[in-house]
């Protein structure tokens, strides 16, 4: 695969060079065919919008990338890699893709709607979330990565900012730009776009493991450790490595400063625990048992697996 040259003349070229990667289901639709609601966030290199489509009604998030800054940027291979993961990925606790199109400008995805917002806006709307909430919320983002893991597939950039809510109070991961295959990988992912891809040093500093900030090969044991940072925000309000600047944030997770609050129940402070194990392997869900073990945590004492979908927070509080 040739790589894509940068400068100006070459831009055509580059922009066809994204359409020929982009496989089914492309449509040929126009973004004049939607009618164009509220911006419902905006990350690094898009915009998402809520759009419903005209004639029949049914409503996007429709993500919106422009083609010059993508490329600009280097996110081309972020961009193609999340499009072809999320057409193999069928899961309720995973957004879901329905299609694609693009114009000279922009690419586009039209994703499920996720009308509740990012979790990270509930957890900074109300301080912190009680153990209630944490426990379910936590259990719903666990099945999405057993999923996940199970096909082989590491997101590699767990967090609060992207785990979103449904209108009736159901976690789905989104944002799948980071995602990285694990050796036994079941999901089909170009390795050119891979070796793009790993460039950049994938995840966000305040839930990166340190066995990335020392170049180990990635693992679940990665997303493990986000979980942990995660359920830690949630209850704490704050991630439990923070710091004035990225090299801070490294030192602490380095050296593992963790200061867990004694508000914390016990079950919920051994759980973060043992998911912040400095070894990945030694993470609950990553060891010989699996998913099991991380599932039979008192934690989630209470947590009806088989139904998880079908309850909601709101029932359980
Ligand atoms: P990042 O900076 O994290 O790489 P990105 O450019 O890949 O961002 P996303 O994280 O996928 O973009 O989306 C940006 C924001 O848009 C999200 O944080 C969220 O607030 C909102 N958003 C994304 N997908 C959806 C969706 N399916 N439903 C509702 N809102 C969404």
């Amino acid at each position: 695969q040739p790589k894509i040259r940068l400068e100006p003349r070459n831009r055509e070229e580059a922009a066809q060079r994204i359409s020929i990667a982009f496989r089914a289901p492309q449509e040929n639709f126009t973004i004049r065919d939607f009618e164009l609601g509220k911006v419902l966030g905006v990350g690094s290199h898009s915009k998402v919008v809520r759009a419903k489509k005209k004639g029949t009604g049914h409503v996007y998030a429709l993500k919106i990338m422009d083609k010059d800054y993508i490329i600009k940027e280097n996110k081309v291979s972020c961009a193609k890699l999340e499009r072809i993961v999320l057409d193999q990925l069928d899961h309720p606790g995973i957004v879901g893709l329905y299609f694609t199109f693009q114009d000279a400008r922009s690419l586009y995805m039209a994703l499920e709607s996720c009308e509740g917002g990012e979790l990270f806006d509930l957890i900074s709307k109300r301080g912190r979330l009680s153990e209630i909430e944490a426990r379910f919320y936590t259990a719903e983002v666990v099945e999405a990565l057993e999923y996940l893991h199970g096909l082989g597939l590491i997101h590699c950039d767990i967090k609060p900012e992207n785990l979103l809510l449904t209108a009736d109070g159901h976690i789905k991961v989104a944002d799948f730009g980071s995602v990285r295959p694990a050796k036994d990988s079941r999901v089909t992912v170009p390795l050119n776009l891979l070796s793009e891809n790993t460039r950049a040093l994938a995840g966000t500093a305040a839930y990166v493991p340190p066995e990335i900030l020392n170049s180990s090969p990635v693992s679940p044991g990665n997303d493990l450790w986000a979980l942990g940072c995660t359920l830690y925000h949630m209850l704490a309000g704050a991630s439990p490595f923070k710091d004035t600047s990225e090299w801070l944030i490294f030192q602490r997770v380095i050296s593992r400063e963790l200061i867990i609050p004694e508000y914390f129940s016990d079950e919920a402070s051994d759980l973060i625990d043992k998911l912040l194990d400095m070894d990945p392997t030694k993470r609950l869900g990553a060891g010989p048992d699996g998913y099991l073990a991380l599932k039979l945590h008192p934690f989630f004492k209470g947590i009806d697996w088989h139904n998880l979908r079908k309850g909601s927070v709101r029932k359980l509080a």
